[in-house]
């Protein structure tokens, strides 16, 4: 029986019956990620086994904690709340903070630093900015984790949706994320008023046109 995950399941349930319990580490994942496997015996759950990012084990027991009870409350369907869940959370919120430089696309970088000055008074840090690839389902992407921008190339052709999906990625940087319960929300309230502020307000018609016209889709 492992004893962190003892921690984590009498943290959330002090008195439900325990399953046999086990955490492993792996290097399979790439980010601070994790999942649980779990065998049943009728409806009882009689085993979890944790698998989780070999990164973890730099972390304090606390985030480790957390990640397993966001584990559990899936498993169980709850949505018990808890200190070490919060510190996981504002754990992976600001990880960006910590990452490496990569080498960022001059088209992006020039463009950053028009959408910084004009829409957050030149105060964003700059996230790695690169260029994915053209067979790419996806327009833009922001990893919080590698603090990092991914544009598709096919925006290439056009400047002003490239800035607009830039700004969308941007704004993912500066709202970061909330949870509620098992919930993530990323596009909050706050968030799409912020992206209601772009220059152009026809700019959602016609990056919708666009992506009907090639297929893609943005996150
Ligand atoms: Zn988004």
């Amino acid at each position: 029986m492992s004893e962190l995950a003892l921690k984590a399941f009498r943290g959330l349930y002090p008195s439900r019956q325990l399953p046999e319990m086990e955490v492993a580490y792996s290097g399979r994942f790439k980010e601070y990620n994790g999942n649980v496997e779990m065998k049943k015996f009728g409806w009882t759950i009689i085993r979890l086994k944790f698998g989780l990012s070999k990164k973890f084990q730099e972390t304090q027991e606390e985030i480790r904690i957390g990640i397993i009870q966001h584990l559990l409350n899936r498993v169980y369907k709850t949505k018990v709340k808890t200190i070490e869940q919060d510190l996981y959370n504002n754990f992976l919120k600001h990880l960006s903070t910590y990452s490496e430089r990569k080498e960022s696309d001059p088209e992006l970088v020039e463009l950053f630093h028009e959408l910084n000055e004009e829409y957050f008074h030149g105060i964003l840090d700059q996230p790695n900015l690169v260029f994915g690839q053209q067979s790419l389902t996806v327009l833009g992407h922001y990893s919080y984790s590698s603090d990092t921008v991914t544009m598709s190339t096919a925006l290439r052709e056009d400047r002003l949706l490239l800035k607009f999906v830039l700004y969308h990625e941007l704004l993912h940087k500066k709202h970061g994320f909330k949870t509620s319960g098992t919930k993530t929300m990323y596009h909050t309230r706050e968030f799409k008023e912020d992206e209601r502020k772009f220059e152009d307000p026809d700019i959602e018609k016609k990056l919708t046109k666009f992506v009907r016209r090639k297929k893609l889709r943005l996150w």
